[in-house]
């Protein structure tokens, strides 16, 4: 039912994991996608499932750290498909490192891919929605961002990053609205994509987590994929400045 047909899409970090995903199920709804991230090869395998599907879809080898790689993907979309209608914020990196232990450089690294690389995303792609007085951008955020009853160890610079998209995704809507441009985030929990490997290496880490989820399991790729698309569609025509929150029950538990 989600109608996506003559929208234009650029999903960031979507050459597997749940970016791949969400480049699939809106190509699916019939939406022409932008499948970048930071191996050209990899996203042009996504194009060819989708062209296999009989979608429409081109590869872009881009940075969310690089302003000039950004500028010149968004360039060509615009320039091929005549305007951007959603963008999804979703490019990100994970790691584990206990703070005593991490330095400067592991915190530059994840928040200019996590927060800044959103940033350089958005001011690329909004002057675009303007001119056409429409627009949706989705944020993908973690309940891994404070304020939600649950603190993750080890992983500050992480969570300082989910946190700060959640707070910007508010501010953002609030000062887009009047351009008809909505902006929301999805907070996934345990979504099984090769981002969790690091928790899947250590059996204990696992089960402790998997304990914490009343569903008893790390969520699909898909199930995130699902919200990306109704948030971009029409059908979510009232809803900005939300944060979704899809993790089988973690929070409530
Ligand atoms: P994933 O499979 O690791 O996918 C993330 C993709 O982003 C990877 O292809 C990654 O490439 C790419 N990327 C990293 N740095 C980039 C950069 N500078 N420019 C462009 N692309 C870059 O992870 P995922 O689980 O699908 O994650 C998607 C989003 O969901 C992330 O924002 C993540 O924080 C969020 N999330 C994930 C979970 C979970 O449990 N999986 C839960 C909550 C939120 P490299 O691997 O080469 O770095």
């Amino acid at each position: 039912m989600i109608d996506l047909k003559n929208k234009v899409a650029i999903i960031t970090g979507a050459r597997r994991g749940m970016g791949r995903t969400h480049a699939l199920i809106m190509a699916q709804a019939g939406a022409r996608v932008a499948i970048s991230d930071i191996s050209l090869e990899e996203c042009e395998n996504v194009v060819s499932e989708i062209e296999a599907q009989a979608g429409e879809a081109m590869a872009f080898k881009c940075d969310v750290t690089n302003a000039e790689e950004i500028n010149e993907m968004v360039k060509r979309v615009v320039g091929e498909w005549g305007k951007i209608d959603i963008l999804v914020n979703n490019a990100g990196v994970f790691s584990l490192k206990p703070f005593v232990e991490m330095t400067e450089k592991d915190w530059d690294f994840v928040l200019d891919i996590n927060l800044k690389g959103y940033f350089l995303m958005a001011k690329s792609v909004v002057p675009h929605m303007i001119k056409n007085n429409s627009g949706s951008i989705i944020n993908i955020s973690s309940i891994a961002s404070g304020q939600v009853g649950i603190g993750f160890a080890a992983a500050t610079h992480y969570v300082a990053s989910k946190g700060g998209i959640s707070g910007w995704t508010e501010a953002l809507a609030v000062e887009l609205a009047p351009h008809n441009i909505r902006v929301n985030a999805i907070s996934p929990g345990l979504i099984d994509t090769p981002m969790i490997d690091v928790i899947k290496e250590n059996k204990e880490a696992e089960k402790a987590v998997l304990d914490k989820i009343p569903m008893k399991r790390a969520g699909k790729p898909e199930e995130i994929s699902y919200m990306v698309a109704f948030l971009a569609s029409d059908m979510a025509s009232y809803m900005t400045g939300s944060n979704v929150v899809i993790d089988g029950g973690m929070l409530a538990g």
